[in-house]
């Protein structure tokens, strides 16, 4: 059988939250429960949101937690050339086209059509730069327009129909690439965006079982999309529910009072922590220190 490996993946955009720990935690465990290996990979290519201070923040807490990880430490701000390749040949492929719309012109689109932002996707983009004549594309670039680069669904679906993954938590689930629109797979900042580097980095470090939030869920729609064009292998995936408050609300990154700095400095020890994590499980996720 396969060594199983999994991933703690964060986004360095802020302080290290308690349910960054819940997910570092799952993938660990299950690492564990296989004799495998869990790895840690930064993703910080979103670098509009990224400081270094968080980033230094994130491998104390780590520390102060101690969480383990093995192997080497993956940033994927080293790693553009690489994405750069990928989108080159899925351009190749004619998997890709450019897109001028503005965010406004896009939720004014969406609105238009009567639907609202999807719950974790935001504004599916309608395909409207997908419909552009040849033509006027060729205009457009050749005048500087900005433009993200967007993964054709549609021709996807053309291309691998409607592949299966499979979800410890939810059994096999069906992808249909054309369902939440066309993602960006490069924007106009950088040469790269998560769903992208995602899929690059999780088919490079090998991993065989991808732990995340169920707020990722439609996410790997379009993952497992891009593995299918791609030709890249298909990891399990468990994705896991997220810690809740009293309310029922979940918890959110810029809820300082969770974060791990601020349980560190008001005193709490990890032991307490990782018991207060223990805890919010059995309570269905309630988080309530
Ligand atoms: N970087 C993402 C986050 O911090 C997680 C991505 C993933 O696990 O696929 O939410």
């Amino acid at each position: 059988m396969r060594k199983v490996i999994t991933r703690f993946a964060p986004s360095p955009s802020g302080p290290l939250h308690v349910g960054h720990l819940l997910a570092a935690m799952q993938a660990r465990r299950l690492a564990d429960a296989h004799g495998g290996c869990c790895l840690l990979r930064v993703e910080d290519i979103d670098q509009r949101a990224q400081r270094p201070e968080y980033l230094q923040l994130m491998y104390e807490d780590l520390e102060w937690l101690g969480l383990r990880f093995d192997g080497e430490v993956l940033v994927q701000t080293q790693r553009f050339p690489l994405y750069q390749d990928v989108l080159t040949r899925l351009r190749e492929m004619g998997l890709l086209y450019p897109c001028f719309c503005t965010r406004s012109e896009i939720k004014a689109q969406v609105a238009e059509m009567g639907r609202a932002p999807h719950a974790s996707l935001g504004y599916l983009y309608p395909g409207t730069c997908r419909r552009l004549s040849p033509d006027a594309v060729a205009e457009k670039l050749a005048s500087g327009m900005p433009h993200t680069w967007r993964l054709d669904m549609r021709r996807a679906q053309d291309m691998i129909g409607c592949p299966a993954w499979h979800d410890l938590h939810r059994g096999t689930q069906r992808c249909v690439p054309t369902l939440y629109g066309d993602p960006v797979l490069a924007r106009k900042d950088f040469p790269a965006s998560y769903h992208l580097a995602v899929v690059v980095d999780d088919a490079a470090q090998g991993v065989t079982h991808v732990t995340r939030g169920e707020d990722l869920f439609e996410s790997t729609h379009i993952h497992r999309t891009l593995q299918g064009v791609l030709g890249l292998p298909v990891p399990l995936y468990c994705h896991h529910s997220l810690l809740r408050d009293n309310a029922g609300k979940r918890l959110a990154k810029r809820d300082g009072a969770r974060s791990i700095e601020s349980l560190r400095t008001a005193g709490y020890t990890r032991e307490a922590v990782l018991e207060s994590l223990q805890a919010a499980l059995q309570r269905g996720g309630i988080w309530q220190v």
